[in-house]
């Protein structure tokens, strides 16, 4: 209990993708940049964690490094480990917003924590609620033929849920890719995802038509302020309808639920500032009567890891996830053995701290700047 934190290494990488994805609120083409921090202890244990940032969405790369370098190394280095609740207190005051970079810095930690004492990190979230999670993969390419291919490879795969991105081309574009999925995959279940892309005037008929497809829900068609119009549309449908860019933590959720925004919440790590916020933010989405996804951010495999222990450890998440950039997205991913998924579930580790770890040979080969002591 009394070992304490000897140091924070850090890396930037950008990791190459395969495809384009398209979005309501940007492109991801390229590259995704991800910040990954280590914390290391006085006798030699090591624990990862990442940032995952998007800069139309949460946040920079650059500001996740600067938080975690500048303002949350000298809250961290020779505390000790078994402080965890304290220093993400201190964290918290230290640094206002940079989500990611509080999600990256518990997620060492717990990982630091797992490791040195032998648990699993969804036993240090409260114990574990499920093995598996069902695998959500998005449909983003502005290439529907691309993504013809890839819903082949997921049909094979038996991934059974998939995540259309929507309103990021035009309406018509919209509903001949429902219309096709529907009659070429009627094996998919489909969730709809507008990530803000429409304005408040088109929203209320392109909403009610891709409802006609009921897919297992609708999410945030809207800019993430128009709560008014998140409430309004809900109304208006049949189909559950989800905030996403709506809400990051806790007191958002505590909002979204009083003003009636939405009948479920995509949860985040990236968005809530950390696992235990993430677990926070599903409790007052289910005690207000609404449900849970387990969302995520362009991530590499280390950040699903965190996200999988947290949604292991979170019976109220019943949506199941979408962590499939590690296997679908990137080119290579950074962990030393594959983030598993079997028969289209995610794979809850069992192994100690977040049971797997990155490829330090990967993290130098994709690093765009790294400060490691050698
Ligand atoms: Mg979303």
């Amino acid at each position: 209990m009394e070992e304490k934190i000897a140091g924070m290494d850090l890396w930037h990488l950008a990791l190459p993708v395969r495809s384009r994805r398209d979005h309501g609120i940007g492109t991801v083409e390229g590259s995704c940049e991800v910040v990954i921090v280590r914390l290391r202890s006085e006798n030699g244990t090591a624990g990862y964690g990442e940032a995952s940032a998007w800069s139309v969405f949460t946040g920079t790369p650059e500001a996740s490094l600067a938080a975690l370098d500048r303002y949350i190394r000298p809250l961290v280095e020779g505390r000790r480990v078994a402080d965890r609740a304290a220093i993400m207190d201190d964290a918290s005051k230290a640094v206002a917003h940079c989500t990611e970079a509080k999600a990256a810095l518990e997620t060492a930690l717990l990982d630091l924590t797992g490791r040195i004492t032998g648990v699993p990190v969804w036993a240090l979230l409260g114990g574990k609620c499920r093995d598996t999670i069902p695998l959500s993969c998005s449909i983003a390419d502005p290439d529907f033929g691309k993504d013809i291919d890839l819903l082949h490879r997921l049909r094979a795969d038996k991934v059974g849920l998939i995540k259309l991105k929507t309103g990021f081309k035009d309406h018509a574009f919209d509903i001949m890719r429902l219309e096709r999925i529907a009659k070429d995959f009627p094996g998919f279940r489909v969730r709809v995802d507008y990530n803000q892309g429409l304005s408040i005037e088109d929203a209320p008929a392109q909403v009610r038509d891709a409802a006609g497809f009921k897919p297992d829900f609708i999410e945030q068609p809207v800019r993430f302020h128009h709560f008014a119009m998140m409430a309004r549309l809900r109304e208006m449908i049949d189909v559950p309808l989800l905030a996403d860019e709506s809400v990051f933590g806790p007191e958002d959720m505590v909002r979204a639920a009083r003003e009636g925004i939405c009948d479920g919440v995509s949860v985040k790590i990236m968005k809530s500032g950390g696992l235990t916020s993430a677990q926070t933010v599903a409790r007052i989405a289910a005690a207000n009567g609404l449900s849970a996804y387990g969302g995520d951010m362009f991530e590499a495999g280390l950040a699903h890891l965190a996200g999988t222990h947290m949604i292991a450890a979170t019976p109220e998440i019943r949506l199941g996830c979408e962590f499939y950039q590690a296997r679908y997205f990137l080119k290579e991913d950074i962990l030393e053995t594959p983030f598993q998924v079997v028969d289209g579930q995610v794979v809850v580790p069992d192994g100690p701290g977040l049971g797997l770890k990155p490829d330090v040979g990967k993290l130098d080969r994709y690093a765009v700047s790294k400060k490691v002591a050698e």
